[in-house]
């Protein structure tokens, strides 16, 4: 056994510090981000931000909402779509802002190779972005699917994930993964860190994740624990080149869930994560005998169209890069001071 002993940071742990600056407004801020992947060697050109591929969030409604709107943000389609629908969908929409999902089962490949096969894949319109994603990026297996993903699809940009420490986000960038998707336990449904006692602080885990895969020209998203626009600004302070939102996104018309009213008249909508007992009974007939669920399910406030919030969200960031006199979002973890402020940690280091 042993204990690290440094300080490891969750997003609550620290505020930004402010610079002076000759940013006038928030106005003159650019948000967008180019990068080119190490492996597909496509670009991207959009705002770093990505709604998660849950049930409830990365839903087709949003990725249109998200196109139509020209926000810049692209989504994750969650994995449990039909064929016949996602083939239909980029046939319509194309794939500029969406991410086609898989987990590592036998039927997730037997559909993305059915997809591969279609004319909308061979018409260009069809999938250029995947994202790998299991609860667990630390097995064996799981780089070993992501290595035969790269040699079946070598000009697809693949995201792979989660991991939570530098030397697995070097494993999966030398395996195959363009982006590797940072976060385990930060997620507002996700009951990991309670059922197994394993994670990682969320803003350590991207600060480490974000150098270790720099180094080797591969990308990270981090993805899980944002609950505010500032969160967010942190994460991208922090080093993230990409940032995933589940629970901010929840509740909107474009989640694909039913609205109800409680008992005071109030609408809410259920949100749930993608290993709850909710999840499992609906796409895998109940919980396996072998596994706990690790996700809960939540009653969230009904929130009408998504755009509202994503005007909020954008405007923190921008606002930030304002504070720290960052033109372009590029220069925020360049110009990112962070100040540590949390009670807690205060006392246990003995800084009051
Ligand atoms: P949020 O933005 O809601 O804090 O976090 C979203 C992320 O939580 C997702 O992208 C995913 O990585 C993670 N997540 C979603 N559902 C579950 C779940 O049921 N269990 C766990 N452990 N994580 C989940």
């Amino acid at each position: 056994m042993r204990i690290e002993e440094d300080v490891k940071l969750d997003f609550k742990d620290v505020l930004i510090r402010p610079k002076r600056s000759t940013l006038a407004s928030r106005k003159e801020v650019d948000i967008s981000r180019q990068y080119t992947f190490k492996w597909s060697g496509r670009t991207f050109d959009g705002v770093p931000v990505i709604a998660a591929n849950m049930d409830g969030v990365g839903t087709m409604a949003m990725a249109k909402a998200f196109g139509e709107n020209g926000n810049g943000m692209s989504v994750a389609l969650h994995k449990h779509y039909a064929l016949e629908d996602l083939l239909k969908f980029y046939e319509e929409n194309g794939n500029k802002n969406v991410w086609y999902s898989i987990g590592v089962t036998e039927s997730d490949e037997e559909k993305l190779d059915a997809f591969l096969a279609s004319d909308v894949q061979k018409s260009g319109q069809g999938i250029d972005k995947l994202c790998i994603d299991v609860a667990n990026g630390y097995s064996e297996p799981f780089v070993d699917f992501v290595r035969r993903m790269r040699d079946k699809m070598p000009d697809i940009t693949i995201m792979a994930g989660n991991v939570v420490t530098g030397e697995m986000v070097e494993e999966l960038v030398l395996s195959g993964a363009d982006l590797v998707k940072v976060g385990i336990g930060p997620g507002s449904v996700c009951t990991t860190r309670k059922m197994t006692g394993v994670g990682y602080p969320q803003l350590s885990a991207v600060i480490e994740c974000a150098d270790a895969a720099h180094g080797l020209k591969g990308f990270v998203c981090a993805d899980g624990g944002c609950t505010v626009p500032g969160d967010l600004a942190k994460a991208f302070g922090g080093g993230a080149d990409f940032v995933m939102l589940g629970g901010m996104l929840a509740g909107h018309d474009q989640c694909e869930g039913t609205v109800e009213e409680d008992e005071n008249g109030e609408k809410r909508v259920t949100f749930y994560g993608m290993s709850s007992s909710t999840a499992m009974d609906k796409h895998a007939g109940g919980v396996a005998e072998y596994r706990a669920s690790e996700g809960k399910t939540v009653s969230v406030p009904y929130r009408g169209d998504v755009e509202q919030t994503v005007k909020a969200v954008l405007g923190g960031l921008r606002s930030a890069c304002t504070y720290v006199g960052a033109v372009k979002l590029k220069e925020l973890s360049k110009r990112t001071t962070f100040v540590r402020v949390t009670q807690q940690l205060n006392t246990v280091f003995g800084n009051e």
